[in-house]
């Protein structure tokens, strides 16, 4: 028996397709009749449509993740085209792995309106589109690109994201809530004239509240009552962009202690070699290991070791300029990366750093001192010389007795 035939039964269009060729597994009735002889990639790239993912395979990271994804399709009824708005899902059947399942809102005329019709509705003549507007759980703005951006409805799940009443909404241009402002204008001119299906835009937009959100736009064209309008379904990416922020923090600092890490340090001091080809700035290396801090852990143990990092870490952080980088460079050994400065300066700040971790622990922790070597970059010298450089500074002021500065 054909596995799909209970969907035969259904009024809502469902179509089972195959995303990695758009073959069509199934289309039961409902969904034929709208078929009316045109392929997936017909109904998919039409004048009405707008796709994210020009290719169906694309979706699948998405559909498996369960994310909600929409496409509109272009679809011929009695000699003119209609927008329909679909939804892809996964389909869980062992013998089809492969196979996505695609449901249409019913077109117009086969369901009542979810809301009393207002008179902004008045607007929304063709049936679907305003089906379209107020089953979608995505926020919707249809939009007058001819009137400045005007907003000409919005639907319910619009009105619960940006918080303004419909009225409110209604008077309100897109450039009002972009907060770009009037700098839009041309760009979204040139969205207008754009077939739909187009990558989303990023913008940030404002609240009624006055917060700002990171969102996405997808915009197409729609023809209503004649009148050429934009569509743009909006996907709120706040908090993708804070998490992936957060990431490339977390990428670039060390966890124990805080500090920026090698990989942070690495980057800064190639950025550092071509700002002082560019602009002439000159800049200074030191580098600096704990003494004997093996006999820390063996005689206080790992944790105390890490404890006494940390203090270390902030000690030294506390005493640089703001434009100073601290890294953690490995283990016990640190790197402190002194822009525009030379190696008298840099040799005094060294200095100063091994008087006060010498004078300046605290009872609950056993003291330390620390060895440094300090280099100027010289010119035209690269980033592995210069760190060899101080790393010899530093293997010196370790033979020569520790807790003592040495110039490379
Ligand atoms: P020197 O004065 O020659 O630098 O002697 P040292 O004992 O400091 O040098 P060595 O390189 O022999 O040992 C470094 C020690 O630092 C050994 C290692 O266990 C310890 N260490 C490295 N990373 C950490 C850490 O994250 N936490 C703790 N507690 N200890 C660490
Ligand atoms: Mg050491
Ligand atoms: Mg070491």
């Amino acid at each position: 028996m054909n596995p799909f035939a209970l969907l035969d039964k259904l009024k809502t269009p469902v179509w089972i397709i195959r995303p990695s060729t758009e073959e069509v597994l199934h289309a039961n009735p409902a969904a034929m009749a709208l078929e009316a002889g045109r392929s997936i990639s017909d109904m998919r790239h039409g004048s009405l449509s707008a796709c994210v993912h020009p290719a169906l395979a694309d979706y699948t990271p998405a559909i498996l993740a369960r994310e909600q994804v929409v496409e509109i399709w272009t679809i011929q009824q009695q000699d003119q085209q209609q927008a329909l708005c679909c939804h892809l899902r996964w389909l869980e059947m062992a013998e089809h792995a492969d196979a996505i399942l695609v449901e249409a809102s019913p077109p117009a005329g086969t369901m009542t309106a979810a809301h009393p019709a207002t008179a902004n509705d008045a607007l929304l003549e063709d049936d679907f589109h305003r089906l379209l507007m107020q089953t979608n759980s995505a926020p919707m703005l249809l939009i007058d690109p001819e009137d400045e951006g005007r907003i000409v409805n919005v639907n319910e799940a619009a009105i619960r994201f940006y918080g303004y009443s419909r009225t409110d909404f209604t008077a309100k241009h897109t450039w009002e809530i972009n907060t770009q402002g009037r700098a839009i204008l041309p760009v979204m001119q040139q969205i207008s004239l754009l077939p739909g299906g187009h990558k989303p835009l990023s913008f940030i937009h404002r609240l009624a509240d006055g917060s700002l959100r990171d969102v996405q736009t997808y915009a197409g064209p729609v023809v209503i009552q004649g009148k050429r309008l934009m569509l743009c379904v909006i996907h709120d990416i706040t908090e993708q962009q804070r998490l992936k922020a957060e990431l490339e923090q977390a990428a670039l600092r060390d966890p124990l202690t805080g500090l920026w890490n090698r990989r942070y340090l690495l980057r800064q001091l190639e950025r550092s070699i071509l700002e002082k080809q560019r602009f002439g700035n000159g800049f200074s290396l030191i580098l600096l290991d704990a003494d004997n801090f093996k006999r820390i852990n063996d005689q206080y143990g790992h944790f105390t070791g890490d404890e006494v990092l940390v203090w270390l870490a902030d000690t030294l952080q506390a005493r640089v300029r703001a434009v100073d980088s601290v890294c953690r460079w490995g283990g016990e050994e640190f790197i402190i990366l002194l822009p525009q400065t030379s190696q008298h300066n840099a040799l005094h700040l060294a200095e100063c750093l091994r008087e006060t971790v010498a004078s300046g622990q605290t009872a609950e922790l056993p003291a330390i001192t620390i060895s440094m070597g300090v280099a100027q970059h010289l010119d035209e010298e690269s980033v592995e010389s210069l760190i060899m450089r101080v790393d010899n500074a530093l293997y010196q002021a370790k033979t020569l007795g520790r807790n003592c500065v040495i110039a490379a």
